[in-house]
């Protein structure tokens, strides 16, 4: 669960986080994210005093994705440390990105909507299945990473034949004078 008692939090002062979150839980299911593997979430809570909560956290998971070059189906690592402070709202503040808040006399701290956000805001927004993707041919549509297509050796563009040939032609004629 990643639901925290905050009287045992309070208590102990320190509580650890072992939760695996699988592909097909519910807090995915808006999302465009398609997971692999479970999140793994791994770290430990503490209670800070004064009502307010710390979070360090490693969140892991493979994400299915496309890559944004060569668009073939790809998987990505995902590696998050997270570092989240969680305050009792007094009168009902809104997250400010430093600070999350969590209504007054909960019993527990829920850190699932937290996690989900961060796996959101986590991954990359231009994945690639390798550093060098060469991505598809703009003529032809293949995938240079299979196939050396025949465009990729007389790239030239139409234009410039165009020309080539009228500066062919203008070279005769300027010869034969
Ligand atoms: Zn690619
Ligand atoms: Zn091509």
């Amino acid at each position: 669960m990643l639901a925290i008692s905050l009287t045992r939090l309070e208590r102990e002062g320190m509580v650890g986080v072992e939760e695996e979150i699988p592909p097909q839980h519910p807090a995915w299911a808006d999302t465009s994210l398609n997971l692999a593997t479970a999140l793994s979430v791994r770290g430990r809570v503490r209670w800070l005093g004064g009502g307010e909560v710390a979070a360090s956290l490693t969140l892991e998971a493979s994400l299915h994705r496309e890559c944004r070059r060569c668009l073939e189906p790809m998987v990505e690592e995902l590696r998050l440390e997270v570092f989240a402070v969680f305050a009792p709202a007094s009168r009902g503040e809104d997250d400010d990105g430093e600070i999350r808040y969590f209504p007054a006399g909960a019993a527990e701290l829920n850190l699932l909507g937290a996690v989900r956000e961060e796996v959101i805001l986590g991954t990359s927004p231009y994945p690639l299945c390798r550093p060098d993707c060469l991505g598809l041919c703009p003529h032809c549509g293949a995938n240079r990473n299979f196939e050396p297509c025949s465009c990729s050796e007389g790239t030239a563009d139409p234009r410039w034949q165009t020309l080539r040939a009228l500066r062919e032609q203008l070279e005769r004629t300027n010869g034969s004078s």
